[in-house]
């Protein structure tokens, strides 16, 4: 038997993800990325974004260096320099990316696909028709655009153009305070600009537990990000040079002015290009309809990553790569499981999340129990002078299965792969409590989160 023959269009992280599988499982692989390779994440997206916030931290940090007994006489941003850094941290990715392919021998075709039939595509600008047995699709997504009465005339940024601002504007008013609005909402008001988040919500980072988001509330707005919520933005119109935006709230209406504004309201699934209704591929609510093995209606066909909606951040889209790639070929099979996927946020004090919040647990039915250890009796935390934080565990009441653990405080992003393991393994409170964490680091607050629910923490009283 020959060797299977894939076609994955999009090189995004779902995309070169899944040609690197394929490719090391055997078969002959062909990408098609239409810009550039890495896609959103690594172009635009995750990457970019924490360089930049990775500057903004060591330079609040720097700031109260005498705290720790060090002296910065003078500290200033460079913020070219911090743009620059961005750019060629960008470049060792992707072309890290880039060579991985070369190795595995797949062939990267510049250019947009489109299906010719359901056995084969045409690159829009060559004409070349590529046909294959399998096909993975991994279009991604783009930035949702709020259609506002006033936007035509005064265009609004998205986070693509915010990764990219040339100089630093007076201020900034960003619409939506989801996790891409308030990462990049803090990054410019460490850089200096005034800032405001608007969200149409009556909080920020809305989808997450309600006292995790009104913890990150309070550290932005304390650092004087200006954080309004319930408001619906009406209306957007130039004021001299600058913008006036009309917000309605519960208060009646409100105008903020500023240099800047943009809108960080969501991604919507991308595959206009692509020609699917001329081959009969199923959408479902804007998204490529999907199984749980990453398969389309049409049975070669699959999709993974933002083009399928669902949870749109870049480790599903690796997750979902190898599920396609697996079941495509037949090689150990399995289907996709979403029940431990981290949800982090890069601000500091960083979020990370995993599992159920509060509240939905509590609408599932079952009866919960609820820890919060907080940071300021975790030896660590206090050593790094950030003890404002705290582990909250969600368990089942009877058998003290944990359902979700959410954590705001330093390195949480890297705590809450703990807890996705344990949610995986489906483990008790019980086992995480009898977990030995090491000393002196912040994951013993995950051990004593636990250890509330079983028996009690050891450093509370
Ligand atoms: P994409 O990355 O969108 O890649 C799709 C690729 O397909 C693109 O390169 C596109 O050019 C190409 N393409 C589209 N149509 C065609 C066609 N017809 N022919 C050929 N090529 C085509 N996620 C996280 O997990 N962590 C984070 O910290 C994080 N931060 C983010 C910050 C920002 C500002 C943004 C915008 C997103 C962030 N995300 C984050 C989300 C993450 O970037 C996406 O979930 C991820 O990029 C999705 O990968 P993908 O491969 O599905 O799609």
């Amino acid at each position: 038997m020959g060797r299977d023959r894939v076609i994955v269009i999009g090189g995004g992280v779902g995309g070169y993800a899944a040609a690197l599988r394929a490719a090391r499982l055997g078969a002959e692989v062909i990408l098609v990325e239409r810009e550039k390779i890495g896609g959103v994440c690594l172009n635009k997206g995750c990457i970019p974004t924490k360089v930049l916030l990775h500057s903004a931290s060591l330079y609040k940090e720097a700031q109260r260096a005498a705290i720790f007994g060090l002296d910065t006489e003078k500290l200033t941003i460079d913020y070219k320099r911090v743009l620059a850094r961005k750019q060629t941290i960008v470049a060792r990715l992707t072309s890290g990316v880039e060579s991985l392919l070369r190795r595995e021998k797949v062939r990267v075709v510049n250019g947009t696909a489109a299906f010719a039939d359901s056995k084969s595509i045409k690159i829009l600008e060559t004409g070349e028709v590529l046909a294959c047995d399998k096909f993975i699709l991994a279009t991604g997504s783009v930035p949702v655009k709020l259609s506002i009465d006033g936007s035509a005339k005064v265009p609004l940024l998205t986070s693509d153009d915010l990764l990219n601002l040339e100089t630093l504007p007076e201020s900034l008013l960003i619409i939506g305070g989801g996790y891409i609005g308030v990462e990049l909402g803090q990054f410019y008001s460490r850089m200096g600009v005034k800032v405001s988040i608007v969200e149409m919500l009556d909080r920020i980072i809305p989808t997450e537990d309600e006292e995790i988001s009104r913890a990150l509330e309070g550290a932005l707005s304390k650092e004087g990000v200006s954080i309004l919520t319930k408001a619906a933005v009406e209306k957007i119109e130039m004021a001299e040079k600058d913008k006036k935006v009309i917000l309605a709230t519960p208060d009646g209406k409100k105008e903020i002015t500023a240099a800047q504004v943009a809108q960080t309201v969501g991604r919507r699934p991308r595959y206009l290009e692509m020609n699917i209704e001329a081959i009969g591929l199923k959408t479902a609510r804007g998204r490529i309809a999907v199984n749980d093995r990453m398969q389309t209606n049409i049975p070669h066909i699959y999709a993974v990553g933002d083009v399928t909606g669902g949870i749109m951040l870049a480790h599903v889209a690796m997750a979902e790569a190898t599920c396609a790639v697996q079941n495509a070929l037949g090689h150990n099979p399995f289907p996709i499981s979403y029940r431990a996927v981290p949800r982090c946020i890069y601000t500091s004090p960083e979020v990370g999340c995993v599992g159920l919040t509060e509240k939905k647990a509590v609408e599932e039915g079952g009866e919960v129990q609820v820890s919060r250890f907080p940071l300021h009796a975790v030896g660590k935390a206090l050593l790094m002078e950030e003890t404002e934080g705290m582990i909250k565990i969600v368990a089942g009441k009877k058998h003290g299965e944990i359902l979700g653990v959410h954590v705001i405080g330093p390195h949480a992003t890297e705590l809450i792969a703990e807890a996705v393991l344990a949610i995986e393994l489906e483990s008790t409170v019980e086992e995480l409590a009898h977990t030995i964490h090491p000393h002196p680091t912040v994951s013993e607050g995950m051990g004593e989160a636990a250890m509330m629910l079983s028996g009690g923490a050891l450093h509370l009283p």
